[in-house]
Protein backbone atom coordinates (compact mmCIF):
# COMPACT_ATOMS: atom_id res chain seq x y z
CA UNK A 1 0.00 0.00 0.00
CA UNK A 2 2.73 2.05 0.78
CA UNK A 3 4.15 2.28 -2.87
CA UNK A 4 0.21 3.88 -3.85
CA UNK A 5 1.16 6.99 -2.11
CA UNK A 6 1.44 9.61 -4.46
CA UNK A 7 4.97 11.44 -4.52
CA UNK A 8 3.10 14.62 -3.33
CA UNK A 9 1.81 13.06 -0.30
CA UNK A 10 5.22 11.36 0.83
CA UNK A 11 6.68 14.56 0.63
CA UNK A 12 4.50 16.29 2.91
CA UNK A 13 4.81 13.60 4.78
CA UNK A 14 8.46 13.85 5.18
CA UNK A 15 8.39 17.47 5.58
CA UNK A 16 5.99 17.19 8.76
CA UNK A 17 8.54 14.71 9.84
CA UNK A 18 11.64 16.71 9.53
CA UNK A 19 9.72 19.67 11.53
CA UNK A 20 8.44 17.62 14.42
CA UNK A 21 11.12 16.02 14.74
CA UNK A 22 13.34 18.96 15.96
CA UNK A 23 11.07 20.35 18.74
CA UNK A 24 12.11 23.54 19.99
CA UNK A 25 14.42 23.45 23.08
CA UNK A 26 11.26 24.07 25.57
CA UNK A 27 9.67 21.09 24.51
CA UNK A 28 12.89 18.98 25.09
CA UNK A 29 13.90 20.17 28.27
CA UNK A 30 10.43 19.33 30.17
CA UNK A 31 8.77 16.69 28.10
CA UNK A 32 10.01 13.19 29.10
CA UNK A 33 6.71 11.45 27.95
CA UNK A 34 7.61 11.15 24.55
CA UNK A 35 9.56 7.93 24.54
CA UNK A 36 9.18 7.61 21.12
CA UNK A 37 8.05 10.21 18.42
CA UNK A 38 7.49 10.03 14.98
CA UNK A 39 9.11 7.46 12.52
CA UNK A 40 7.51 3.83 13.67
CA UNK A 41 4.20 2.51 13.68
CA UNK A 42 3.19 4.24 17.27
CA UNK A 43 4.13 6.54 19.41
CA UNK A 44 5.61 5.49 22.35
CA UNK A 45 4.32 7.40 25.60
CA UNK A 46 5.44 7.12 29.13
CA UNK A 47 3.13 8.29 31.85
CA UNK A 48 4.36 10.33 35.48
CA UNK A 49 4.08 8.00 38.16
CA UNK A 50 0.56 8.10 39.95
CA UNK A 51 -1.28 9.61 36.64
CA UNK A 52 -3.93 8.70 34.03
CA UNK A 53 -3.87 9.73 30.71
CA UNK A 54 -5.90 12.52 29.12
CA UNK A 55 -7.37 11.97 25.26
CA UNK A 56 -9.01 14.62 23.44
CA UNK A 57 -9.72 14.29 19.34
CA UNK A 58 -10.97 17.29 17.30
CA UNK A 59 -11.91 18.50 13.72
CA UNK A 60 -10.37 21.51 11.98
CA UNK A 61 -12.52 21.40 8.55
CA UNK A 62 -12.57 23.70 5.79
CA UNK A 63 -15.36 25.94 5.07
CA UNK A 64 -17.24 24.66 8.74
CA UNK A 65 -14.03 25.35 11.26
CA UNK A 66 -12.18 28.01 9.14
CA UNK A 67 -12.26 29.47 5.70
CA UNK A 68 -8.94 28.96 3.71
CA UNK A 69 -9.65 32.84 1.77
CA UNK A 70 -10.08 34.10 4.96
CA UNK A 71 -8.08 32.94 7.98
CA UNK A 72 -4.09 32.97 7.91
CA UNK A 73 -2.61 29.22 7.32
CA UNK A 74 -0.89 29.85 10.69
CA UNK A 75 -3.79 31.02 12.46
CA UNK A 76 -6.11 28.20 11.26
CA UNK A 77 -2.42 25.82 12.69
CA UNK A 78 -2.73 27.65 15.58
CA UNK A 79 -6.52 27.32 16.47
CA UNK A 80 -6.44 23.34 15.12
CA UNK A 81 -4.26 22.71 17.73
CA UNK A 82 -5.69 25.23 20.47
CA UNK A 83 -9.02 23.06 20.18
CA UNK A 84 -7.06 20.35 22.02
CA UNK A 85 -5.54 22.10 24.53
CA UNK A 86 -8.36 23.96 25.61
CA UNK A 87 -9.54 20.51 26.53
CA UNK A 88 -6.64 19.36 28.55
CA UNK A 89 -6.93 22.79 30.19
CA UNK A 90 -10.48 22.07 31.19
CA UNK A 91 -9.61 18.83 32.77
CA UNK A 92 -6.97 20.23 34.50
CA UNK A 93 -4.14 18.44 32.85
CA UNK A 94 -0.65 19.10 31.57
CA UNK A 95 -0.68 18.64 28.07
CA UNK A 96 2.03 16.41 26.57
CA UNK A 97 1.51 15.23 22.64
CA UNK A 98 -0.13 15.70 20.05
CA UNK A 99 -0.99 13.79 16.71
CA UNK A 100 -2.04 15.65 13.67
CA UNK A 101 -3.54 13.51 10.26
CA UNK A 102 -3.89 16.21 7.83
CA UNK A 103 -5.61 15.56 4.33
CA UNK A 104 -5.15 18.40 1.35
CA UNK A 105 -6.38 18.46 -1.93
CA UNK A 106 -3.90 18.27 -4.69
CA UNK A 107 -4.06 22.07 -5.71
CA UNK A 108 -2.64 23.09 -2.26
CA UNK A 109 0.11 25.08 -2.31
CA UNK A 110 2.61 23.88 -0.57
CA UNK A 111 3.44 27.26 1.36
CA UNK A 112 -0.05 26.72 2.73
CA UNK A 113 1.13 23.75 4.74
CA UNK A 114 4.19 24.85 6.25
CA UNK A 115 2.51 28.14 7.75
CA UNK A 116 -0.45 26.10 8.54
CA UNK A 117 2.61 24.01 10.44
CA UNK A 118 4.52 26.83 11.89
CA UNK A 119 1.37 28.24 13.56
CA UNK A 120 0.71 24.59 15.18
CA UNK A 121 3.80 24.08 16.28
CA UNK A 122 4.68 27.52 17.71
CA UNK A 123 1.82 26.96 20.05
CA UNK A 124 2.87 23.20 20.52
CA UNK A 125 6.39 24.82 21.57
CA UNK A 126 4.67 27.56 24.36
CA UNK A 127 3.17 24.21 26.11
CA UNK A 128 6.09 22.04 25.77
CA UNK A 129 3.60 19.50 23.58
CA UNK A 130 5.79 17.57 21.31
CA UNK A 131 4.00 16.55 17.85
CA UNK A 132 4.32 13.09 18.03
CA UNK A 133 2.57 11.36 15.14
CA UNK A 134 0.32 11.57 12.60
CA UNK A 135 -0.77 11.08 9.04
CA UNK A 136 -1.31 12.92 5.85
CA UNK A 137 -3.49 12.33 2.21
CA UNK A 138 -4.65 13.89 -0.56
CA UNK A 139 -8.73 14.90 0.13
CA UNK A 140 -11.07 14.84 -2.88
CA UNK A 141 -12.32 18.06 -1.63
CA UNK A 142 -11.01 20.76 0.69
CA UNK A 143 -8.71 20.87 4.01
CA UNK A 144 -9.46 18.32 6.79
CA UNK A 145 -7.28 18.62 9.79
CA UNK A 146 -7.90 16.24 12.77
CA UNK A 147 -5.58 16.98 15.75
CA UNK A 148 -5.07 14.20 19.05
CA UNK A 149 -3.80 15.86 22.34
CA UNK A 150 -2.54 13.80 24.71
CA UNK A 151 -2.24 14.91 28.44
CA UNK A 152 -1.89 13.54 32.26
CA UNK A 153 -3.41 14.69 35.71
CA UNK A 154 -2.88 13.00 38.87
CA UNK A 155 -5.05 9.53 39.83
CA UNK A 156 -8.35 10.45 40.70
CA UNK A 157 -8.11 14.48 39.99
CA UNK A 158 -9.74 15.16 36.93
CA UNK A 159 -12.17 18.34 36.74
CA UNK A 160 -15.60 16.69 35.66
CA UNK A 161 -18.60 18.39 34.26
CA UNK A 162 -20.33 16.66 36.48
CA UNK A 163 -19.44 17.84 40.03
CA UNK A 164 -21.53 21.19 39.68
CA UNK A 165 -23.86 20.96 43.55
CA UNK A 166 -26.51 24.16 44.49
CA UNK A 167 -24.82 27.02 46.10
CA UNK A 168 -21.75 26.47 44.19
CA UNK A 169 -20.77 29.75 42.34
CA UNK A 170 -20.43 29.88 38.38
CA UNK A 171 -16.76 31.66 37.44
CA UNK A 172 -15.25 32.49 33.42
CA UNK A 173 -11.86 33.46 32.71
CA UNK A 174 -11.36 36.09 30.67
CA UNK A 175 -13.28 37.66 27.98
CA UNK A 176 -17.01 36.75 26.15
CA UNK A 177 -17.93 37.26 22.66
CA UNK A 178 -14.48 38.52 21.38
CA UNK A 179 -14.25 35.47 19.05
CA UNK A 180 -17.34 35.44 17.03
CA UNK A 181 -17.21 38.73 17.10
CA UNK A 182 -14.38 38.64 14.78
CA UNK A 183 -17.11 36.38 12.14
CA UNK A 184 -19.46 39.52 12.08
CA UNK A 185 -16.92 42.12 10.82
CA UNK A 186 -15.63 39.48 8.62
CA UNK A 187 -19.14 39.89 6.39
CA UNK A 188 -18.38 42.75 3.54
CA UNK A 189 -14.76 42.66 4.13
CA UNK A 190 -12.64 40.79 1.91
CA UNK A 191 -9.44 40.62 4.56
CA UNK A 192 -9.69 39.26 7.65
CA UNK A 193 -8.77 42.22 9.94
CA UNK A 194 -6.25 40.49 12.69
CA UNK A 195 -5.45 43.23 14.94
CA UNK A 196 -8.32 44.07 17.04
CA UNK A 197 -9.64 40.27 16.94
CA UNK A 198 -6.28 38.40 18.35
CA UNK A 199 -9.14 36.12 20.61
CA UNK A 200 -10.38 34.95 16.89
CA UNK A 201 -7.03 34.33 15.27
CA UNK A 202 -4.88 33.19 17.43
CA UNK A 203 -6.77 32.32 20.88
CA UNK A 204 -4.77 30.97 23.94
CA UNK A 205 -5.56 27.80 25.82
CA UNK A 206 -5.96 28.23 29.35
CA UNK A 207 -3.76 25.81 30.46
CA UNK A 208 -1.82 27.27 33.27
CA UNK A 209 -5.05 28.93 35.01
CA UNK A 210 -6.50 25.05 34.44
CA UNK A 211 -3.50 23.24 36.37
CA UNK A 212 -3.44 25.65 38.71
CA UNK A 213 -7.23 25.34 39.77
CA UNK A 214 -7.03 21.96 40.11
CA UNK A 215 -3.57 21.90 41.82
CA UNK A 216 -5.56 24.29 44.48
CA UNK A 217 -8.81 22.44 44.55
CA UNK A 218 -11.05 25.53 44.14
CA UNK A 219 -12.92 24.14 41.83
CA UNK A 220 -15.91 21.70 41.58
CA UNK A 221 -16.79 21.30 37.56
CA UNK A 222 -14.94 22.53 34.60
CA UNK A 223 -15.76 22.90 30.79
CA UNK A 224 -13.80 25.18 28.08
CA UNK A 225 -16.31 27.74 26.49
CA UNK A 226 -15.89 26.17 22.64
CA UNK A 227 -19.27 26.34 22.08
CA UNK A 228 -20.55 29.32 23.73
CA UNK A 229 -21.09 30.17 27.39
CA UNK A 230 -24.75 29.23 27.20
CA UNK A 231 -24.19 25.61 25.39
CA UNK A 232 -21.17 25.08 27.62
CA UNK A 233 -22.96 25.88 30.78
CA UNK A 234 -25.98 23.55 30.17
CA UNK A 235 -23.49 20.75 29.45
CA UNK A 236 -22.28 21.56 33.28
CA UNK A 237 -25.86 21.22 33.92
CA UNK A 238 -27.03 18.33 32.60
CA UNK A 239 -23.72 16.28 33.77
CA UNK A 240 -24.27 17.78 37.23
CA UNK A 241 -28.23 17.29 37.51
CA UNK A 242 -28.63 20.90 38.58
CA UNK A 243 -29.82 24.33 37.21
CA UNK A 244 -27.91 27.77 36.58
CA UNK A 245 -28.60 31.64 37.44
CA UNK A 246 -26.81 34.08 35.71
CA UNK A 247 -26.24 37.37 35.97
CA UNK A 248 -25.76 39.39 31.99
CA UNK A 249 -24.28 42.49 33.94
CA UNK A 250 -21.46 41.06 35.68
CA UNK A 251 -20.83 38.57 31.92
CA UNK A 252 -17.36 39.86 31.22
CA UNK A 253 -17.97 41.15 27.85
CA UNK A 254 -14.39 41.37 25.23
CA UNK A 255 -13.19 44.58 23.85
CA UNK A 256 -12.68 44.30 20.30
CA UNK A 257 -11.67 45.98 16.76
CA UNK A 258 -10.10 49.67 16.95
CA UNK A 259 -11.29 51.76 17.98
CA UNK A 260 -12.44 49.31 20.96
CA UNK A 261 -16.00 48.77 21.79
CA UNK A 262 -17.30 46.58 23.85
CA UNK A 263 -19.24 43.32 22.02
CA UNK A 264 -23.00 42.79 22.31
CA UNK A 265 -24.30 40.83 25.24
CA UNK A 266 -25.55 38.27 22.82
CA UNK A 267 -22.02 37.60 21.38
CA UNK A 268 -20.87 36.96 24.97
CA UNK A 269 -23.98 34.65 26.22
CA UNK A 270 -23.99 32.46 23.23
CA UNK A 271 -20.65 33.02 20.97
CA UNK A 272 -18.15 30.43 20.63
CA UNK A 273 -14.50 29.72 20.48
CA UNK A 274 -12.72 31.97 23.05
CA UNK A 275 -11.44 29.36 24.54
CA UNK A 276 -11.68 30.21 27.90
CA UNK A 277 -12.35 28.21 31.35
CA UNK A 278 -16.00 28.04 32.53
CA UNK A 279 -16.19 26.83 36.26
CA UNK A 280 -18.14 26.33 39.52
CA UNK A 281 -16.79 26.87 43.29
CA UNK A 282 -18.38 25.49 46.20
CA UNK A 283 -19.28 27.82 48.93
CA UNK A 284 -16.55 29.09 51.51
CA UNK A 285 -13.72 29.22 48.57
CA UNK A 286 -12.32 32.09 48.17
CA UNK A 287 -11.13 33.01 44.63
CA UNK A 288 -8.59 35.61 43.87
CA UNK A 289 -9.29 38.44 40.83
CA UNK A 290 -6.79 36.43 38.91
CA UNK A 291 -4.91 33.44 38.06
CA UNK A 292 -1.88 32.43 36.03
CA UNK A 293 -2.83 36.22 34.76
CA UNK A 294 -6.40 35.14 33.71
CA UNK A 295 -8.76 37.80 35.34
CA UNK A 296 -11.69 36.17 36.73
CA UNK A 297 -15.20 36.77 36.92
CA UNK A 298 -18.30 35.32 39.02
CA UNK A 299 -21.39 35.38 36.92
CA UNK A 300 -23.62 33.90 38.41
CA UNK A 301 -24.75 30.40 40.72
CA UNK A 302 -25.70 26.94 40.62
CA UNK A 303 -29.57 25.93 41.61
CA UNK A 304 -31.12 22.95 42.51
CA UNK A 305 -33.80 23.67 39.70
CA UNK A 306 -33.40 22.44 37.01
CA UNK A 307 -32.64 24.76 33.50
CA UNK A 308 -30.66 28.15 33.12
CA UNK A 309 -32.37 31.20 33.97
CA UNK A 310 -30.40 35.09 33.02
CA UNK A 311 -31.00 38.08 35.42
CA UNK A 312 -30.80 41.41 33.98
CA UNK A 313 -30.06 44.77 35.48
CA UNK A 314 -33.50 45.83 36.70
CA UNK A 315 -33.24 41.57 38.78
CA UNK A 316 -35.56 40.57 35.76
CA UNK A 317 -35.50 36.76 34.76
CA UNK A 318 -35.88 34.99 32.36
CA UNK A 319 -34.92 31.69 30.36
CA UNK A 320 -31.77 30.85 29.23
CA UNK A 321 -31.68 28.70 26.34
CA UNK A 322 -28.17 27.08 24.90
CA UNK A 323 -27.48 28.58 21.98
CA UNK A 324 -25.32 26.56 19.40
CA UNK A 325 -22.65 28.67 17.86
CA UNK A 326 -23.37 28.55 13.68
CA UNK A 327 -19.77 27.79 11.82
CA UNK A 328 -19.24 28.93 8.38
CA UNK A 329 -22.29 27.26 6.75
MG1 LIG B 1 -14.17 21.11 25.62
Amino acid sequence: VKGAVPLREKSLLAALRRIAQSPGPRSRRGNRSVVKGIGDDCAVLRLPRGHELLVTTDFSLEGIHFLRGWHPAESVGHRCLTRGLSDIAAMGGEPLAAFLSLAVPRELPQTWVRQFTRGLLRLAEQHGVILAGGDTAESPQGILADIVVVGSVPKGQAILRSGARPGDRIFVSGELGGSMAALRQRKGKKKAAIEGYRRHFCPQPRVALGRALREQKLVSAMIDTSDGLSTDLSHICEESGVGAEIDAERIPRARVAKPEREVDLELALHGGEDYELLFTVPAGKPIPARIAEAKLTQIGRITRARGMVVRDASGAAGPLEPQGWEHFR
